[in-house]
């Protein structure tokens, strides 16, 4: 494996643009890594997001079954289209992946991997619509920022935890592939990076009665960061007795903040509010 982006970038003179968060990989050891932590296996379907000029896509290309790439930078098209002339697994849809209708798009295909070095600034909007909705996705296997990735990997009582760490872990199991340095990229990104794959669980990790009521209760939590979780469930207007039951019926001191409870906790806590509503 053996990347040629620098290459492609100057024979077509193409001009990057910053604010569509354009770092391409010139690191043939990542791009090996998030292959082989992304399993791409020759009955795979693999969605990427932004394949740039096309750097990881050859790689997924000589693996997979489909590859189907979305691009918003119209002038990266006709690059994407000669370079990986020599596949005919290889779709590109020029358009915004956040407003692409992944639910027409998948509805034959089966099993779907996501693989894909994100443009940062859809990262947190994207991993919320893919794993809220009810796409085939078995895995996404993405490069983000160190610091996103640290949030949706932390556990109860670390600093990252919050509304994003328990979004992804209600879904997902979270597995941190490798971190990569901003020399890995043209132009060079001012932030770390890391690889991070996660699997779409079978069901939700906790059963909740009600997701809307469960998601609220979490970021009401995390938005009164300072303060316990008693104000922040009264943030949300529930009456003082409502509260104070909930907290004996799910067994949780009415002391404690939103940062100690285990998604679990939140689930039974969630769970007793609606049984009381
Ligand atoms: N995959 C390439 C690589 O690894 O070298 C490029 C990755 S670069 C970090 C992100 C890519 O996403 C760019 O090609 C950029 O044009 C594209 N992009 C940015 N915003 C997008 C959006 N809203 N929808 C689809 N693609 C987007």
């Amino acid at each position: 494996m053996e990347n040629n982006t620098k290459d492609i970038v100057n024979k077509y003179g193409f001009k990057f643009t910053k604010s569509l968060g354009q770092n391409f990989l010139i690191d043939d050891s990542v791009l090996r890594d998030i292959v082989a932590g992304a399993e791409v296996a020759n009955e795979d379907f693999v969605i990427e997001i932004g394949p740039g000029v096309g750097t990881l896509t050859k790689e997924l290309l000589k693996k997979a079954k489909k590859v189907l790439a979305i691009e918003l930078d119209s002038d990266l098209i006709p690059i994407l289209q000669e370079e990986l002339k020599e596949y005919d697994n290889f779709e590109i849809i020029n358009k915004d992946v956040l407003k692409v209708d992944f639910e027409e798009l998948l509805k034959d295909e089966d099993p779907v991997k996501l693989v894909a070095n994100l443009p940062y600034y859809v990262t947190t909007p994207i991993i919320a619509s893919l794993l809220k909705g009810k796409y085939k996705f078995k895995s996404l296997t993405i490069m983000i920022q160190k610091e996103v990735g640290e949030r949706i990997a932390a556990e109860p009582n670390n600093k990252d935890y919050g509304s994003l760490s328990l979004l992804v872990q209600y879904y997902c199991d979270v597995r941190t592939i490798r971190k990569v340095s901003p020399s890995s990229f043209i132009p060079k990104p001012k932030v770390d990076s890391i690889v991070v794959r996660l699997d779409k669980l079978d069901k939700p990790r906790v059963e909740v009665k009600d997701e809307e009521l469960f998601f609220k209760i979490i970021r009401a939590s995390f938005n009164m960061r300072r303060k316990t979780l008693w104000n922040g469930l009264k943030s949300l207007g529930f009456d003082k007795n409502i509260i104070e039951k909930a907290f004996e019926n799910s067994n949780i001191d009415n002391k404690r903040r939103g940062e100690t409870l285990s998604i679990e906790e939140f689930g039974n806590l969630a769970n007793s509010i609606k049984d009381l509503l």
